[in-house]
């Protein structure tokens, strides 16, 4: 099997699902290293990587979802429900300009009350607040919810905020898109068929968005491979538009579902996995939101990027550590071999960026990869 994977890499050919599984459950760390390394080498110089300082603001924890991974949610009325008033959002976005970040990602729930134009207008003048900042605006699924309740199809959502100056709605929200884990987990969130009709719809208008994944939860490796393999096939029939795929691990403190933390060499594998799964993505991005230092342990196992993030509720109610001890992430990464560069917030893409592919330097060097690291 291994051999015929390497065949598959060289030859930049897709791997099949079956081989992914193989991969996940039978190749050394090392043997992953080097072939997540190879794919990772077509898009990027094997040296290099990037990073930014980004901070997620939650404007609200109001949500009617009630997906039982959530430890941040509130029910409307419940204790601790909040919305944010607008110079409260002002004061969390100056605090990360304060510490050099350039992207805010904005998260909150399925708000029965705020409309899409609500949003829209809320974003307007937060755009024309931060001139300087990139902004992702709202997830897909916030966006799909906002849409149902103002009775706007996705099309018309989707102007609706493209004309207030949102060029982004990542993929966020995603977890693992596969129905049985919705049914299982959130079934009030989406339907996976659904889900990728928004993130269509949002393509379509000229917006930018990513794919996201969480792992973790009690998914099992079937569900995680139809992921991938849903997003591959997306990916591909809507012209190769998504920049990136994040993978994040799921945070099991205070949830009513529980359970345990995954253990880094999981994390690592999995990563690997979706590099040489997912060819027809440019940029795998590691979490150092949700693994910390490990995090950057992912550059040696195909990622190519990272943020720096300053606040994220979502995950840190859930029992992340959030480090502003930048200099010290960097330096792991540097310790690692890696040359790295703060970069700017992506540009939305708007069609296959396969001429970037550098695919004589993949033949050339066969497999070039950087060592391993000795231990985890
Ligand atoms: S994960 Fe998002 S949609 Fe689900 S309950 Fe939490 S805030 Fe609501």
């Amino acid at each position: 099997m291994l051999q015929s994977i390497e065949q598959k890499i060289g030859q930049t050919t897709p791997i099949s699902r079956e081989e992914a599984r193989w991969l996940y459950t039978e190749s050394e760390l090392p043997t992953l290293s080097r072939l997540s390394t190879a794919v990772r080498n077509r898009y990027h110089s094997p040296h290099e990587a990037t990073y930014l300082i980004m901070a997620i603001i939650n404007y609200t924890n109001i949500c009617v979802a009630g997906c039982d991974y959530c430890a941040f949610y509130r029910f409307p009325h419940e204790e601790g429900a909040y919305l944010k008033s607008f110079d409260e959002v002002v004061e969390r976005v100056e605090r990360l300009v304060s510490f050099g970040g350039t992207l805010v990602g904005f998260n909150g729930g399925f708000h029965p009350k705020l409309s899409l134009p609500y949003y829209a207008e809320f974003f307007r003048m937060i755009h024309k607040r931060f001139p300087e900042l990139g902004f992702k605006d709202m997830t897909v699924a916030e966006f799909m919810f906002a849409c149902k309740l103002s009775k706007l199809s996705y099309d018309e959502g989707a102007k609706v905020l493209k004309d207030a100056g949102t060029r982004w709605i990542p993929g966020g929200g995603a977890e693992v898109l596969d129905e049985d884990f919705r049914k299982r987990h959130s079934p009030g969130k989406y339907k996976v068929s659904d889900f990728f009709s928004a993130q269509k719809a949002i393509l379509e208008a000229g917006l930018g968005s990513t794919a996201t994944m969480v792992i973790g939860f009690d998914e099992s490796l079937e569900e995680r491979l139809s992921h991938l393999e849903t997003l591959r096939k997306f990916q591909d029939d809507t012209g190769r538009k998504l920049p990136s795929f994040l993978c994040w691990t799921y945070k099991p403190y205070n949830t009513k579902l529980g359970g345990k933390e995954i253990s880094t060499e999981e994390y690592l594998r999995w990563l690997a996995v979706s590099r040489i799964f997912l060819h027809n993505f440019k940029h795998i991005r590691t979490s150092v939101l949700t693994r910390n230092e490990d995090a950057l342990l992912g550059l040696k196992y195909g990622a190519d990027d990272f943020d720096l993030p300053l606040e994220d509720e979502v995950t840190e109610k859930a029992g992340a550590h959030i480090s502003e001890d930048f200099d010290s992430l960097l330096a792991s990464a540097r310790k690692l071999g890696f040359h790295v560069k703060k970069r700017k917030p992506f540009e939305p893409t708007y069609g296959i960026w396969e001429k970037e592919f550098v695919e004589s330097t993949f033949f050339e060097k066969k497999f070039p990869s950087t060592p391993p690291p000795k231990k985890l």
